[in-house]
């Protein structure tokens, strides 16, 4: 496999079903590709659901026992098997000795999320002091905007995406309220070129260029959670930068999914969730992250007891010691029963490195694109069948692991018959698909039973 490091995704898949001399669309050639997947035996340290338990499906399609298709991971990833040990461990503490749990054990209340925090540091590209794990996203993205949103009479915009996910969509808008302005005139807004479907890096570096004196903040997120675009999160920094705005992302769609540098691209603040790639449980414990320039000159607005000096927090005398840079944001002690199943997904990133993942992902991914290209793309000499488009950019230095797909049909039968046949995968109204096949747990062969399942999918529903 190594002779073939470096080529197109498609090459390889035509080179591999050359040398076994079988069709590219062959099962066989996802078995190879798994059989030289150096990073299969990861998807072990992970419980994949069976198709029996997976609510919508129907055992007269399906064999109960087989493993689901799972590719949802950019919603929620699948749970790390090691994370009811830990959680046991900490119920079993707390059991055995109560208040003492806070010092004592492998990992103590006190400061346990401190322990997880250069394992996280490495999944975004920062150093462990530039991130600290508290909250949930939203929160922490308010609570960084509350700090680094410090609009002025001429410099009080914030610019976005136009479809940027609800929640942060909302939280830009209450920012500009809550400090006096008016979304209507300092919330910018970026969208596509006509007929396109995703935004040039151009175009955004040219509003930065046309605008950049009037933006304060710079709100992208890092993947976009509907189209899988990757943004050029370095260039956009860097745009931003030369206006002298600040710039921030949402990376939830990014940790775990893509390879970020958030410390040497300099970027100036982030968040993420950990439930999506980085597979800590529904409402997991978020990251932020404010880069080490800023450690002595931003500082948080709100205040608790978690930012003070951990050596001298439990003395309680009322006079903040504060912790410089993210640190200093904390407020609330750590929910340990949060900490541990992210501790257990972060050992298992631990086992590997995101550029090795990413290498596996953009093969993967680009499997997937070549199936689907292959079977769904529009016949001109057969209008009426379905067909696919991608509106996920082609170019896999502009995406992540997950593909949206268009449907020239109505979505919902063709997702209800997907979830009938022990397909787990997200559907958007009216007529897009995500599928995600995530590095860490997924296989070629998931990528392939997927497409054969489609084609029965689309099957009964034109019936
Ligand atoms: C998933 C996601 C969220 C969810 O926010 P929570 O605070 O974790 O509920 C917010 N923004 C983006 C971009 C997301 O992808």
């Amino acid at each position: 496999m190594d002779a073939l490091a470096g080529l197109h995704p498609r090459e390889v898949v035509e080179r591999v079903a050359l040398s076994l001399g079988c069709s590219p669309t062959s099962a066989q050639v996802a078995a190879h590709l798994d059989q030289h997947d150096q990073l299969r035996h990861l998807r072990e340290k992970f419980l994949v659901p069976k198709t029996a338990t997976l609510p919508p499906s129907d055992l007269s399609l399906v064999d109960g026992q087989d493993e689901c298709i799972y590719l949802v991971g950019n919603s929620l990833g699948l749970q790390p098997r090691t994370a009811r040990r830990y959680l046991e461990e900490e119920l079993d503490k707390w059991g055995q000795t109560g208040v003492h749990g806070h010092t004592e054990g492998s990992r103590p209340w006190a400061w346990a999320e401190n322990n997880i925090e250069h394992l996280m540091a490495k999944v975004v590209g920062a150093k462990a002091e530039e991130v600290a794990l508290m909250n949930g996203l939203t929160v922490n993205l308010h609570l960084l905007m509350l700090s680094f949103y410090k609009p002025t009479p001429t410099r009080h915009k914030i610019l976005l995406e136009n479809k940027a996910f609800p929640s942060d969509h909302y939280a830009v808008e209450s920012q500009i309220r809550l400090r006096g302005f008016d979304p209507e005139h300092s919330m910018l807004l970026v969208s596509p070129r006509e007929g396109e479907e995703t935004l040039r890096t151009e175009d955004i570096v040219e509003v930065l260029e046309r605008e950049g004196d009037s933006i304060a903040v710079v709100m992208f997120s890092g993947v976009q959670y509907y189209t899988g675009q990757l943004f050029d999160m370095a260039a956009i920094t860097q745009a931003g930068h030369r206006k002298g705005c600040f710039v921030g992302f949402d990376c939830a769609h990014a940790a775990g999914n893509v390879e970020l540098k958030l410390h040497d691209w300099g970027v100036d603040f982030a968040c993420w969730c950990s439930y999506k790639y980085i597979n800590s449980g529904a409402g997991g414990l978020a990251g932020a992250f404010v880069h080490e320039n800023h450690k002595h000159t931003i500082k948080p607005a709100l205040c608790g007891w978690w930012g003070h000096n951990l050596k001298t927090r439990f003395q309680m005398d009322n006079v903040l010691d504060l912790q410089p840079g993210v640190s200093g944001f904390r407020l609330s002690n750590q929910p340990i029963l949060l900490v541990c199943p992210l501790q257990a997904s972060l050992e298992i990133f631990d086992l590997t490195s995101m550029a090795a993942l990413r290498r596996k992902s953009v093969l993967l991914t680009g499997y997937l694109e070549y199936l689907i290209q292959h079977y769904y793309t529009q016949d001109p000499a057969n209008p009426h069948k379905p067909h696919v488009s991608i509106i996920t950019p082609a170019d896999p230095e502009q995406r992540g692991c997950q593909l949206s797909l268009c449907f020239s049909v109505p979505i919902r039968k063709v997702f209800q018959e997907l979830e009938r046949r022990g397909v787990a995968c997200d559907m958007r109204e009216p007529s897009v698909l995500r599928v995600a096949p995530v590095p860490l747990y997924n296989s070629f062969r998931d990528v392939h039973r997927f497409v054969e399942t489609l084609t029965a999918a689309l099957r009964s529903t034109s019936q």
